[in-house]
């Protein structure tokens, strides 16, 4: 299995969870969902919609929330956010088509949170800022604002000023914030999801069960049954869901397709009441920067007490691992960028520092659909998986189960990942040139 470095702060902070036990048996189900992030949570509730009926069982590697479903900044994003651009606009056209999908997406997760139950802290509707520290960065956020006119979106320009009164910092030259995004606890957001999911019966779900064999064990004219086998149990199943973003090359499908990148997060103790006074603004507020290469940065004020939360960094790591002088130099990086924002708390240590793998495609689009008789695959969410893991959890459950009306309508089925260039080419290709665009974005990084 691939790693999840270091201790999410996420998870660290909440209190312990049981989780559900390993698989020990061989079991047959109608549907088998591999991956228990946004993607495949995402997927078994909308099969669960489809047909109360269906017997679905979800397989998970790890304990649930302790993937990178559960270690990422939180930011559900309904926007164009298109982390190799310059100021994450594209095409207007393309925009809109993703926009909408995102909305659905979004809805999507709204009805869970409803319909579960889920603490409020799992999920606000608060929109997001993204913040500009240098003049490049709100030219981007300039940029970024023209387009949005011309798409006809609401956003509101936010000046030093302001900035400063919300953040108690004076670090900030400008913001641009937009209303639709959802802003999650991700940990508490899926944990909440799989737990209230698997009272749903009959879905059932494993965890510490990775699945290291999918293989056919039956092919006749009314399609095959696919047997899949972890440590201890096995799986047949007619149906299959792969949703376990990049590792599905594990699996043998879009090698060569797909890149393996990494980025990090750090979060600090918990504030004392002087530390607070001493910083000031509200007590929770949250940004992605206005360079794609930035830091996201949210206060939290919530379970495990008043706390910052900083992510930078994007290593390509073709492996799906990353050493322990990687771990050791970001979180030097991560400290830096907290004390050039908050110089007021320079003896708050960073309690938490973590990496988690993302997957992306050179053309940024999905690695999906059917790809065996009855296997369908809903990975590779360049980044942005709470919100586009959500889409397409629904639409592979959808594509699986037939259905006959789609939750994510504006989805149309894109062209495959692209090929990449020989790995030694990409490994030192694209390292370089993230940490050249890092290192150009200055003061937003
Ligand atoms: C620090 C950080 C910050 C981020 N910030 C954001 C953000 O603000 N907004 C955003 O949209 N995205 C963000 N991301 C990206 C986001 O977390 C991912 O895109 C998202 O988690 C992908 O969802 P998924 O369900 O497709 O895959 P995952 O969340 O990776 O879930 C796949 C699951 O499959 C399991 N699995 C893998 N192999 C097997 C196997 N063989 N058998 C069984 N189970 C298996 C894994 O353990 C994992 O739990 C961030 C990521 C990180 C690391």
């Amino acid at each position: 299995m691939a790693d999840n470095p270091g201790v999410s702060g996420w998870q660290a902070i909440l209190p312990n969870r049981g989780p559900q036990p390993a698989l020990d048996d061989s079991i047959d189900a109608d549907y088998l969902v591999i991956g228990a992030g946004f993607a495949g949570l995402s997927a078994a509730r909308r099969l669960n919609q489809i047909d109360s009926e269906a017997n679905i069982v979800i397989l998970e590697a790890c304990e649930v929330a302790e993937g990178p479903a559960g270690r990422n900044s939180g930011f559900m994003i309904d926007l164009p956010h298109d982390l190799a651009s310059q100021d994450y606009a594209g095409n207007a056209d393309l925009d809109r088509q993703q926009t909408a999908i995102n909305r659905g997406a979004i809805d999507f997760a709204k009805s869970a949170f409803a319909e579960y139950h889920m603490p409020g802290e799992a999920m606000q509707c608060t929109g997001k800022t993204n913040a500009a520290a240098t003049p490049k960065g709100v030219l981007f956020n300039k940029r970024y604002a023209a387009h949005l006119e011309q798409m006809d979106e609401k956003h509101r320009m936010l000046n030093a000023q302001e900035m400063q009164e919300l953040t108690g910092i004076d670090y900030y030259l400008g913001g641009l914030w937009t209303p639709g995004t959802a802003l999650l606890q991700p940990a508490i957001y899926i944990r909440s999801f799989a737990d209230a999911l698997i009272k749903n019966k009959p879905v059932r779900l494993y965890e510490n069960s990775a699945v290291n064999q999918l293989t056919k064990e039956l092919s006749t004219e009314s399609g095959t049954l696919w047997h899949a086998k972890t440590n201890k149990g096995s799986v047949k199943a007619p149906k299959v869901i792969i949703a376990v973003n990049g590792m599905i090359e594990r699996f043998g499908y879009f090698q060569q397709r797909l890149m393996h990148v990494f980025t990090y997060g750090s979060m600090t103790r918990a504030l004392t009441q002087n530390e607070i006074t001493e910083l000031g603004g509200a007590k929770q507020w949250s940004f992605t920067s206005a360079d794609p290469m930035g830091s996201s940065v949210r206060r939290l004020s919530a379970t495990g007490g008043d706390r910052i939360m900083i992510r930078n960094r994007f290593t390509y790591e073709p492996s799906m691992e990353v050493t322990k002088t990687r771990m050791q130099a970001i979180s030097k990086d991560h400290r830096q960028a907290f004390d050039v924002r908050f110089p007021m708390l320079k003896n708050v240590e960073m309690e938490y520092c973590w990496g988690g793998r993302l997957c992306l495609s050179r053309n940024n689009v999905f690695a999906a659909g059917e790809v065996e008789d009855g296997v369908f695959s809903a990975c590779c969410q360049n980044g942005l998986g709470t919100a586009k893991g959500t889409a397409i959890g629904v639409i592979a459950a959808e594509q699986a189960s037939k259905a006959t009306r789609s939750l994510i309508e504006d989805y149309k089925a894109e062209e495959p990942p692209k090929k990449l260039l020989l790995k030694p080419l990409m490994y030192l290709g694209a390292n370089g040139y993230m940490r050249w665009k890092e290192m150009r974005a200055g003061k937003d990084k």
